[in-house]
């Protein structure tokens, strides 16, 4: 196993487009880092540079204690799961599985073992003599997976891998795969545009954007602490508010209301100065009754998720979302105010 380091890594393709522009990453030996953006941002690029698929423009990675820049992808010991799972559609599973190995003129018995032993595993015993298409979805995948287990890498990366299966396979998947990582030990890259899979699965995770990247943290300081309004806006199972304000004295207005200066951002504020205000609708206190500090409005959508419902109120014609637990959603129309936690609320000086 070993570590993964980008110093500078640039790659422009041939017309020009700068996919990825002088990224500096390190990822610690056996980590499982995710890596989250919004689909064009660079992602592929980046797991396709680190894999030797493509050639960085400039820059380095090292791998280990190796600076593999200019090294041949075979000889590079990461291995890389593709979306569509790369599965050669004429072997079988224990060929499919064991395809690396004979690359590598690993002996036949060799070979049969280690698929063997791999596919166990995963739960393929059964389907060893199979081809791909007469697999589900979710087998496919297991064999990609297994695949790249019986490689024994140093590092694995992951181009979206779960993006085929369905919502409850994609789950089940997660889970699966997050547990077999911790396993292994494996450093590993996982790319996803899915915040939630990033949130539920990464030890630290990066959210990138052209090229860049925006952020890097755990999944809990990115999510409480979202960098700038990018991060912000791309985070959260419902889009955190974030309003235009200015500061006013040692209170800020935002939609026309007076609210509390949020603990983060004390003593960095400028009287007068242009802000945006973010606060995650989960962290709002919803009432039917005025409250000092609260953006106050009427109901205009009621939608279910669920356990809690979330509100959107129109607060001098700007849209503010709160969460609202069972059994007291408020009906469209009503007045409502909705209380930002200070201790959670941020703002933002990038807007
Ligand atoms: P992601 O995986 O995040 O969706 P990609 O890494 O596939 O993003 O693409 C990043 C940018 O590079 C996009 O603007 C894309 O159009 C461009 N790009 C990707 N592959 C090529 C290529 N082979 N030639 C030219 N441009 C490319
Ligand atoms: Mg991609």
């Amino acid at each position: 196993m070993a570590a993964i380091e980008l110093r500078g890594l640039t790659k422009v393709y041939p017309g020009g487009v700068r996919a990825l522009d002088a990224l500096d990453l390190v990822i610690p030996d056996g980590e499982f880092f995710a890596l989250l953006g919004p689909s064009g941002c660079g992602k592929t690029t980046l797991l396709r540079t680190i894999a030797g698929l493509e050639t960085a423009t400039g820059g380095a990675v090292v791998i280990g204690d190796r600076d593999v820049t200019g090294v041949q992808p075979g000889a590079r010991d990461v291995a890389m799961v593709f979306q569509d799972y790369a599965l050669f559609p004429h072997m079988d599973v224990t060929d499919n599985i064991a395809y690396p190995l004979r690359i590598k003129k690993v002996s036949k018995n060799d070979r049969r073992d280690k698929a063997a032993e791999v596919g166990a595993r995963l739960g393929l015993e059964h389907l060893m003599d199979r081809r791909p298409g007469q697999l589900s979805g979710g087998q496919q995948q297991r064999v990609a997976l297994a695949r790249v287990m019986a490689t024994q890498a140093q590092a694995f990366l992951f181009d979206e891998p779960l993006s085929n299966l369905d919502a409850r396979l994609r789950l089940e998947a997660r889970t699966f795969l997050k547990k077999l990582q911790r396993e292994l030990g494996v450093t590993t890259v996982f790319v996803t545009h899915d915040q939630a899979e990033a949130l539920a699965m990464a030890d630290r995770m990066a959210v990138m954007e052209s090229g860049h990247i925006r952020q890097i943290g755990t999944p809990a300081e990115v999510f409480q602490r979202p960098a700038n309004t990018f991060v912000a806006g791309f985070i959260g199972s419902t889009p955190m508010n974030l309003l235009d304000g200015v500061v006013r004295g040692d209170t800020l207005e935002v939609a026309g209301c007076k609210v509390a200066v949020p603990a983060a951002a004390e003593g960095r504020l400028s009287d007068g100065g242009k802000i945006v205000y973010g606060v995650r609708p989960e962290y709002m206190t919803y009432s039917a009754e005025p409250a000092d500090g609260a953006l106050g409005g009427k109901v205009s959508i009621v939608e279910n998720l669920g356990a809690s419902h979330l509100v959107t109120l129109d607060v001098n014609d700007v849209n503010v979302q709160a969460v609202v637990p069972e059994g007291s959603e408020p009906a469209v129309g009503d007045d409502g105010y909705a209380l930002p936690r200070r201790d959670r609320a941020l703002v933002y000086l990038d807007g």
